[in-house]
């Protein structure tokens, strides 16, 4: 027998869920696969072979040529909401799931190709995944990570020696994506569709063990489910807010019941900050702009209240109940939202007029068209009078207006009983330096087309600190010139 030197421990309890859940399919072998990108550090957290896995048997498998023992490859049904409009049944059109295994803190995560090949949920698409998208959310989700907002993770890229056609002809790629979880919003609006209340408790059951395992403890856990889920997203968002993220498709089919960032598109950083940025060519109206995603967070668990509805209680109780526990959502965001917004200001005890402090930073910023990362940072500076205004200043046109928040924010600082020096140390903890700035990503995309990869991986490595300043990538710090604004990205699909 060959020996094998690559091993997985995979577990597949999604796999072994019925059969309704999912179809089982290998991932579609592909021509000449090449390792174009590897995450050393994810491997190791997995407690993968990093080596191995680099070696032509690990490639293969990272391509989908190749099927570990353990594994069990499905791809997995779900529906959607698709920019407002349900689709009765969308799935794993372009991704097999190979397996879950444990990482060395005992969490379970799944292993997916992404770009893996057609499956029975391809609809018209042709199941693959071009090389820029899949260094897009490769860097995306890294830096999320980094950032510490729960994200799905990158632990490869693979070329894969063929061809998609999209707008254009593109090299051909695949993601090896980790994820807690692939439970979407979508795949309980799949079985709540067809009134299959067994599916759906199912379903509920498994996510409730796998994700939320206090929910068992309590006496309603299906509503203590939906609970944990509301609030899960309210935090979620209030992080995105936080570094100026947009997710820019957030259809329901987007949307993780584990409360991560998963499914990058044509998300975006702000640049500038106008809360109505549109960045992805496709939202065409806007219904993901940045300053929507609360409110489209909020009706994206309404819709998976109302799958949970026949498993809540009687058909009245249940949705009475529901509807207590979605109405808590606006308010759930705002306090997530207050106490990131605490911590980029350095403060650290409630006061009423914070709210209206934060809020009205924003506005000044709106008016002004400040640059939204470099702004926080710069306040990290300016804490005490004499210190930092000049830099801060030169962001905004609206200089009188800016002096007189800027003195109410110090007088403010007075209020707290942290020292200067801790409350620095801290801010600077809550307000990145480094964000993916569209340019750039863009900019070590297309030179990685062009098959230099230098570029992508110093984004990379100054991205994964992203609280650090190191003075050699200052320039990282820098706004997009006139010139270099990326006005859309693609999601390329
Ligand atoms: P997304 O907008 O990427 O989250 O995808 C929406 C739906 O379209 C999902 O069901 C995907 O699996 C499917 N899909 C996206 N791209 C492709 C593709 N190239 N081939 C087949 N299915 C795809
Ligand atoms: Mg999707």
């Amino acid at each position: 027998m060959e020996a094998q030197i690559v091993t997985f421990l995979f577990d597949n309890t999604y796999a072994r869920l019925p059969d309704r859940f999912h179809t089982r399919l290998p991932p579609t072998p592909v021509k000449a696969p090449n390792l174009v990108q590897f995450n050393t550090g994810l491997a190791g957290e997995l407690g993968l072979d990093a080596e191995a896995l680099q070696t032509p048997e690990g490639v293969s498998i990272l391509a989908g040529n190749k099927i570990p023992a353990t594994a069990d490859p499905i791809a997995m049904v779900y529906a959607g909401h698709q920019f407002g409009h349900w689709v009765s049944r969308l799935g794993d059109g372009r991704a097999i799931l190979l397996g879950e295994l444990i990482d060395r803190n005992g969490v379970r995560y799944d292993i997916q190709l992404k770009g893996a090949g057609r499956t029975p949920y391809s609809r018209t698409g042709d199941g693959r995944a071009a090389l820029g998208p899949v260094l897009r959310e490769y860097i995306v989700s890294e830096a999320m990570t980094a950032l510490g907002i729960p994200s799905s993770r990158a632990l490869a890229a693979v070329t894969t020696g063929e061809r998609v056609f999209r707008e254009t002809i593109l090299p051909g790629a695949i993601l090896t994506r980790v994820a807690k979880g692939h439970v979407r919003v979508g795949t309980f609006q799949y079985f709540a569709s067809r009134q299959d209340t067994e599916a759906l408790s199912v379903l509920a059951d498994y996510v409730i063990a796998r994700h939320y395992p206090a929910a068992s403890e309590k006496k309603n856990g299906y509503l203590a489910l939906l609970d944990a889920v509301i609030e899960a997203q309210a935090e979620l968002i209030a992080r995105w807010m936080h570094v100026g993220f947009i997710h820019g498709v957030m259809n329901t089919d987007n949307m993780s019941i584990a409360g991560e960032t998963i499914d990058y598109g044509p998300c975006a950083f702000l640049d500038d900050y106008h809360p109505g940025t549109v960045l992805s060519s496709v939202d065409q109206g806007g219904r993901y702009a940045y300053g929507n995603q609360p409110t489209i967070a909020h009706w994206n668990v309404i819709r998976f209240a109302q799958c949970l509805l026949p498993l809540l209680g009687r058909e009245d109780a249940a949705v009475a109940i529901a509807q207590d526990a979605v109405n808590k959502f606006p308010r759930l965001y705002q306090s997530a939202w207050l106490a990131g917004m605490r911590d980029k200001l350095g403060l650290h005890i409630d006061q009423e007029g914070d709210l209206e402090l934060a809020e009205s930073l924003c506005k000044l910023m709106a008016a002004a068209g400040a640059d939204f990362t470099n702004t926080f940072r710069a306040l990290c500076d300016a804490t005490r009078p004499g210190h930092g205004e000049a830099s801060l200043r030169e962001n905004f046109s609206n200089k009188g207006a800016f002096d007189a928040w800027l003195a109410r924010w110090r007088s403010r600082l007075q209020t707290e009983p942290t020292d200067d020096e801790a409350r620095v140390a801290s801010m600077r903890r809550a307000n990145p330096a480094f964000i993916p700035r569209n340019h750039r990503v863009e900019e070590v995309i297309q030179a990685a087309m062009r098959g230099d990869f230098a570029p992508f991986e110093t984004l990379l490595h100054v991205l994964s600190r992203p609280y650090e300043e190191p003075a050699d990538y200052a320039h990282y710090t820098k706004p997009p010139k006139p010139e270099e604004v990326v006005h859309a990205t693609f999601c390329g699909t």
